[in-house]
């Protein structure tokens, strides 16, 4: 395989941290991004190198500032080289009704779940076309989709992320670059954990029943998506059998969207 290197926003935890181990797992070299420690990141760092005997990077970019995503894809090239495969991933959520919103978390929301996308193709993609080849991968939701009420700037974000995809995938059409999306339902991950808490402290009941009545309600399967079924779908879209696959929207909802 001739492409090996992948930059993740948002990699730190979560999602992103499982799409790191399953593209280290098949020999990527990997750039992580996110918002942690020093021991946390030489620790993330030090197990893909030692498990997977890959080569690592980190950039602690801050997904809110243009300025930092630029950096942050200079500094990866220079430490891993041209990226091959770059994963939109990085995201945050507040849920609140639309007039009680804090304007600050809508910005925020806006700026890292949609915006961010923007600036980290931006920065990547003359390279990608001077190489002539690339793979570009969102993380969107669901809520790409579909809406929920009180998450008025995450759905919007996603299903901006949607559309900027399929826009992406039609200026790239006639190069070897691609530009998809995944739309998972709901996965086990801090970002998650965090709802769950806020959920049954609101409703002075316990996390069990938040996870069954509340998350998972909307979910037919019932069983949140592991992470690691995420990475093999990404890890396929990746792979020269998917060259034909472009702005396409993925779901991996448990059948959220069938509905
Ligand atoms: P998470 O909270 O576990 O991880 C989020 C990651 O984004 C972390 O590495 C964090 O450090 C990073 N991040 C947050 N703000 C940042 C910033 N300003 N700059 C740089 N990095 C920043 O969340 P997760 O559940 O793994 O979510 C990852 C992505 O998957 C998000 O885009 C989310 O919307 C999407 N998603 C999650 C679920 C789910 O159920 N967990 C479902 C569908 C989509």
């Amino acid at each position: 395989m001739s492409m090996r290197h992948i930059l993740i926003t948002g990699s730190t935890s979560g999602i992103g941290w499982g799409l790191a181990r399953g593209f280290a797992k098949q020999g990527y070299s990997v750039t992580l991004n996110g918002i942690a420690d020093a021991p946390t990141v030489e620790k993330l760092q030090s197990e893909l190198r030692s498990e997977f005997k890959v080569k690592t990077s980190y950039s602690s970019a801050d997904m809110r500032r243009p300025s930092e995503i630029r950096d942050m894809v200079v500094k990866a090239e220079a430490e891993l080289g041209p990226i091959d495969v770059l994963i939109n991933n990085a995201g945050i959520q507040h849920v609140a009704p639309v007039d009680e919103f804090p304007e600050e978390k809508w910005d925020a929301i806006l700026a890292i779940n949609l915006s961010s996308c923007f600036h980290t193709i931006h920065a990547v993609l003359p390279s990608m076309k001077r190489r002539g080849t690339g793979r570009i991968i969102n993380i969107a939701s669901v809520h790409g989709l579909v809406a929920s009420p009180f998450k008025s700037a995450y759905v919007a974000a996603k299903h901006g992320v949607l559309g900027l995809t399929k826009s992406v995938a039609l200026e790239l059409a006639e190069t070897a670059i691609t530009c998809n999306a995944i739309c998972p339902g709901y996965v086990r991950t801090p970002l998650v954990e965090g709802q769950i808490d806020q959920q049954a402290a609101a409703h002075g009941t316990t996390r069990d029943k938040v996870i069954r009545d509340v998350i998972l309600a909307a979910q037919p399967k019932k069983e949140f998506i592991e992470v690691e079924h995420l990475a093999e779908l990404a890890l396929f879209l990746a792979s020269p059998s998917a060259k034909a696959m472009t702005g396409s929207i993925l779901t991996m909802d448990g059948g959220w969207t069938a509905r």
